[in-house]
């Protein structure tokens, strides 16, 4: 058996001294051996507080905050009640002994290294509950100024932030939870010249500056990171794991922008230009005082003026200077009409008829150069460019098609669009509109969402989806058997069609799992009733296979790549 005192979580460090059960709070051992006794003393603590038995048999780990022994109980467990203390220590942790009167000279000196008080037997209630309560109110105070004294050492004085010890410990324990996943972790950290205030408005002005700085900081970032004090003139703040460069790179430049404004600091207003460090583990160092070394030295190295925060490592910042370019670039690109829309025909396996066709974006840079949406659309899917980009799509998607449904009623054009798009509360009204506008059918309409997006919406964009699809329009899970998904979610969502992802095409008709795996998805289409399209076909022999096993519909290289309207029109011979 062993115990253990260094758990407090269910100590109300403040508030009533009863529990909601009526008891007083702290919790009691009884680490009493003679059976009688044990009884006895049961009875009377119980119905007073939450106590548990030692018994023999014990072998969890208990906690407490005040154990009853007797001399037998004192025997038997006194290692492990000095273990207990120990662990627990500078905080007081009471053992109370309960004994003859004939046996207390004797037993207090021998004792006094574990037990803190007695009753004498034949036990007084009153006296016994009186004295645990005694012991209790002690422990508690201990915990409270221990606490207190905790918060006191891992806070800066100034700004209630987390400091630089304890901002370290939250570090170790990030990276530690991390160490066996691939992931990456951004660490910022972020230089205010406080110097400058300190010449100006002297010490207090400088108290009330860091204070005004960290409570901006603490309302730009939101609940989800907490920044912490490193020194004087640095605050360090810890991104989520899981954060992306581009939103991470969103929320530091954000930072930067405090140099435009002004914070009040009593009645003065002034400026403090920021400049912000970025490191990230492991790449720039493994351990947690290196790293934050690494965020110091590339805040040093940030430059006041251009207002872009500095990377540690050249590559890094190159690669981010990439993102910044291209986001700016880019939304300049909607509006100087650079954007193009190609379409890559559907094929009716059956008879290997044109049945509609899929509108994929590109982007003609002034210098000609054409760049895929593979490598602008994860740029501005970061931003609300995203849904200026799908606005131009719908659009031009729905003048085009009220064109080729003159040669082809039925056509179907499909539509790429991200949650962030169905978000929009305007999203059903605008496409209802267009509708309008170009006699476009809800039959000619095809929504494509990938697999991963779908998974991850909110109820709202599920909503839209739901009636998106009861007004006609279909909706189609591009990519299918890329997601992590589970596969039950296909009954609950607004979806009438799967996408064999091109990966699982490029394994047939040869590689025997890939056959398994198109197979297992096509069953599961059959199942739910869904239709089916496979893309990324570039070979007759995968296009006769899936003819074989039922697919309706493919798209590929083998058929047509992708072309601009005109050439799309050539190409039908229309
Ligand atoms: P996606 O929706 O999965 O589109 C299919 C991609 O596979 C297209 O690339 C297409 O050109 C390519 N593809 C089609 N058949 C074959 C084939 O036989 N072999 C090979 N190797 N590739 C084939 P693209 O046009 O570069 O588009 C890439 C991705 O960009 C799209 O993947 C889609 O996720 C996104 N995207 C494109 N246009 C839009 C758009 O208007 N809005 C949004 N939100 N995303 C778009
Ligand atoms: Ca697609
Ligand atoms: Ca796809």
């Amino acid at each position: 058996m062993s115990l253990n005192s260094d758990t407090r979580s269910d100590w109300p460090s403040t508030g009533p001294k009863k529990n909601e059960t009526g008891k007083h709070s702290g919790r009691v051992l009884l680490a009493v051996a003679a059976p009688g006794n044990r009884l006895r003393l049961m009875e009377i603590l119980e119905s007073h507080f939450t106590v548990q038995a030692v018994t023999d048999g014990s072998r969890e780990m208990l906690e407490f905050d005040l154990a009853v022994v007797d001399i037998e109980g004192l025997q038997k467990w006194r290692a492990a009640l000095v273990a207990a203390k120990r662990r627990g220590e500078p905080i007081f942790l009471p053992v109370m002994l309960v004994l003859g009167k004939d046996k207390l000279h004797h037993r207090i000196q021998q004792d006094s290294e574990v037990v803190d008080a007695f009753v004498i037997t034949p036990t007084n209630t009153v006296e016994l509950v009186e004295r645990a309560c005694i012991l209790l109110r002690a422990r508690r105070m201990a915990l409270e100024q221990s606490d207190r004294l905790a918060y006191i050492i891992n806070h800066d004085a100034v700004t209630g932030l987390a400091n630089r010890p304890l901002f370290e410990d939250r570090l170790q324990i990030a990276l530690a939870a991390l160490s066996r996943e691939d992931k990456k972790v951004f660490l910022a950290v972020i230089h205010v010249p406080m110097d400058m205030v300190m010449g100006s408005l002297g010490t207090l002005g400088l108290d009330a500056a860091a204070r005004a700085f960290s409570s901006w900081l603490r309302s730009w970032l939101g609940d989800d990171i907490e920044p912490a004090r490193l020194t004087t003139n640095d605050w360090g703040i810890i991104f989520r794991t899981g954060t992306s460069v581009e939103s991470m790179m969103t929320q530091a430049r954000k930072i930067h922008g405090l140099r435009d404004r002004t914070l009040h600091v009593g009645q003065e207003e002034i400026r403090l230009p920021p400049r912000v460090g970025i490191a990230i583990w492991p790449d720039d160092s493994e351990d947690v005082p290196g790293l934050i070394g690494a965020a110091m030295a590339a805040a040093g190295q940030a430059n006041g003026t251009d207002g872009e925060p500095a990377f540690y490592s050249p590559s890094a910042q190159e690669k981010a200077l990439w993102h910044i370019r291209t986001e700016n670039e880019l939304s300049k690109a909607v509006d100087d009409g650079e954007l193009e829309l190609w379409f890559q025909p559907k094929i009716r396996l059956a008879d290997r008829v044109v049945i509609g066709a899929e509108a994929l974006v590109r982007w003609r840079r002034p210098s000609g150069e054409l760049v895929s949406p593979g490598e602008f659309i994860p740029v501005a899917e970061k931003s609300d460019l995203i849904l200026k980009i799908s606005r131009w799509v719908l659009d031009q998607a729905f003048r085009v098609l009220s064109n080729w449904r003159d040669w082809k009623p039925d056509f179907v054009m499909a539509i790429n669009i991200t949650p962030a798009d169905v978000g929009m509360p305007d999203f059903i009204d605008r496409v209802d509109d267009l509708r309008i506008r170009y006699g476009v059918l809800p039959e000619n309409l095809e929504f494509e969402l990938t697999e991963t997006m779908l998974c991850e919406v909110a109820k709202v964009v599920l909503e839209r989806l739901r009636e998106l699809r009861a007004k006609g329009g279909r909706i189609a899970v591009d990519d299918f058997g890329t997601g992590y998904s589970s596969l039950s979610y296909l009954q609950e969502l607004p979806v009438d069609v799967l996408k064999i992802d091109k990966s699982f095409i490029d394994r047939i008709p040869d590689e025997h799992d890939g056959v398994g795996i198109v197979e297992a998805i096509i069953s599961l289409a059959h199942h739910f009733h869904l239709g089916l399209v496979a893309e990324g076909v570039e070979y007759e022999s995968q296009a006769d296979f899936l003819q074989s096993r039922g697919v309706d519909n493919v798209q590929g290289y083998y058929f047509a790549r992708p072309m601009p309207a005109a050439e799309f029109v050539r190409w039908m011979k229309w």
